[in-house]
């Protein structure tokens, strides 16, 4: 039996306990914006990652869930002094000090209450309830590492950190710095993000920017002095379209207005109006060239006043050399676990978008399969969850770098 079978076997003889560990995250209620439900599932991670031997770190954080750092497969430094980490088990060099980093996030798109209203259900080898596939799974597949390792099942080349995030889902603009500072000590990142439709791996992602045009106008009766107002609804409306001529579909660029607003009565020019767009980029370059002529947008009337703002929110996951030799390494140990690891790239960001920019490479979308993230249909395959850890078993015993 091949080692990656082992690895499968292990992980199967777990099943029972990985259903019951998603099946407690699934019952806590953890939207973004509710520090006290995100900590909740931070503490029983925490528990589970204690328990099984992992050094667990809580990091406090202000307006957002605490990030929960667990790391292990090294063990202290008591050989050479020279800060240089042991490599635990046969007789290979210690390899240095850089970890290979799984990425999760604790937050669901779901409010408070909606445990208690759609809770935690198994069907078959389906298991549905808030937060199931994205990303709950995740965390238990990094839970179910952390035991193998300290079995002695599993046997990493690199020392493990799992970094949690808890404000993931608003582009985690509080943990994001803690997030880069861990991925600069990393060799490659694994994100556990749920996969694509066919099971692959998230190989690129698109940047995700924000737009806002405001245009001040001048006020005036609609009626008796239409001519001495500026109407910033009409400019405004201008503007949107000037705009939208910038999005590029071949190039894989889309811009869209999505909210509006302006005015203040019928009977009044428009004083002010205001519009906010989503972009999406393949590549930096498309973000320059985009921001470039938004900051040069210029007023049709001129006597309205615009003010604009560009702001990439994520960066692009650019699908670099060493993205794809990290796809093609994970690729060969899942054919030795039993199926084949496609890959596909996606329109939105993760935490992982912001290691990728930093230059760290990084295969997202590792978490087990299943299908509609941030929908009521949310369903992840527990026959899975054994096929998949194995995976990331096999990627961190044989992926030294990307
Ligand atoms: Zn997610």
């Amino acid at each position: 039996m091949s080692r990656e079978r082992d690895l499968l076997a292990y992980f199967e003889s777990q099943a029972g306990f990985a259903v019951d560990l998603l099946g407690r995250l699934v019952s806590i209620d953890s939207p973004t914006s509710d520090k006290e439900g995100v900590d909740r599932v931070g503490t029983l991670a925490a528990a589970e990652f204690r328990a099984a031997g992992a050094a667990v770190t809580s990091i406090p954080q202000q307006g957002a869930g605490d990030v929960l750092r667990a790391a292990f497969g090294s063990e202290p430094d008591t050989t050479d002094g020279r800060g240089a980490l042991p490599f635990r088990g046969d007789a290979e060099p210690p390899a240095p000090a850089r970890s290979a980093l799984l990425l999760g996030h604790f937050d669901t798109v779901w409010p408070r209450g909606e445990a208690a209203r759609r809770p935690f259900r198994v069907e078959g080898a389906l298991a549905s309830g808030p937060g199931v596939f994205d990303m709950k799974a995740g965390i238990v597949l990094c839970v179910l590492l952390a035991r193998a390792f300290k079995e002695r099942v599993l046997r990493p080349r690199l020392p493990i950190v799992c970094l949690f995030s808890g404000d993931e889902e608003t582009g985690s603009p509080v943990s994001r710095p803690r997030i880069e500072t861990e991925a600069r000590a990393a060799r490659y990142v694994l994100g556990l993000e749920p996969c694509n439709p066919d099971g692959g791996a998230k190989t690129a992602r698109k940047g995700v920017g924000r737009v806002i045009v405001e245009v001040i106008g001048v006020p005036a009766h609609a009626g008796i002095d239409p001519d001495k107002g500026v109407n910033a609804i009409e400019e405004l409306a201008a503007q949107v379209l000037a705009l939208k001529v910038l999005q590029d579909r071949a190039a894989g660029t889309t811009l869209h207005a999505g909210l509006i607003s302006g005015g203040v009565a019928r009977n009044v020019v428009a004083p002010q109006a205001r519009a906010e767009f989503d972009v999406r980029v393949p590549a930096p370059e498309e973000w320059k060239r985009l921001e470039t002529s938004v900051l040069n947008l210029r007023p049709r009337n001129p006597r309205a006043r615009l003010r604009v703002e560009a702001t990439l929110t994520h960066p692009p996951m650019v699908r670099t050399a060493a993205i794809v030799s990290l796809h093609e390494q994970a690729g060969r140990v899942a054919r030795q676990v039993g199926f084949s690891l496609g890959e596909g790239s996606t329109g939105g960001g993760s935490d992982g978008s912001y290691c990728a920019a930093i230059g760290v490479p990084v295969l997202d979308g590792l978490g087990v399969e299943g299908e509609g993230a941030h929908a009521e249909t949310e369903r992840v395959r527990l026959d899975r969850i054994a096929p998949r850890a194995a995976l990331l078993a096999g990627i961190l015993e044989q992926v030294e770098s990307a």
